[in-house]
């Protein structure tokens, strides 16, 4: 990358326009994804149920109380880390104990 900017000089010598430049250049700097690997390595699928039609409160069915969704069947997700495994833990206890 710093080739292709032509940023090959020490550090030291650059000027504040210059540097003004690099800043403004790494800020605006987009990466677009090429694609996908697809199920092999998919983690977590946003599973299609719409939060919409459930209680955020006891994870039920909005007009059929008896019937709740949880986890990962719920059209929820997080970043990789953590999030869709408290999220299914979580909307599991809440189901649980309105159950
Ligand atoms: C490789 C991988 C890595 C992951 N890493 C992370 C991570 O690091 N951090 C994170 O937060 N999340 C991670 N996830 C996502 C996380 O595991 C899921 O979001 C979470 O486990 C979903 O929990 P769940 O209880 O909703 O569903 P699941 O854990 O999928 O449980 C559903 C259960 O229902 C059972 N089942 C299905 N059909 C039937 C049926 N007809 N009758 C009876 N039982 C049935 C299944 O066998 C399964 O045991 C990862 C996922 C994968 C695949």
């Amino acid at each position: 990358f710093n080739e292709l900017q032509g940023w090959s000089k020490p550090l030291q010598e650059y000027r504040n326009p210059e540097l003004e430049q690099v800043a403004n250049t790494l800020g605006n700097w987009t990466v677009k994804p090429a694609g996908t690997e697809g199920y092999r390595t998919a983690e977590v699928t946003l599973g299609g149920v719409d939060t919409r039609q459930l209680s955020s409160k006891t994870m039920a069915v909005l007009n059929r109380p008896n019937l709740y969704f949880i986890g990962e069947v719920v059209d929820v997700t997080g970043h990789l880390g953590g999030h869709n495994f408290q999220w299914a833990w979580a909307s599991g206890v809440a189901a649980g104990n309105s159950a």
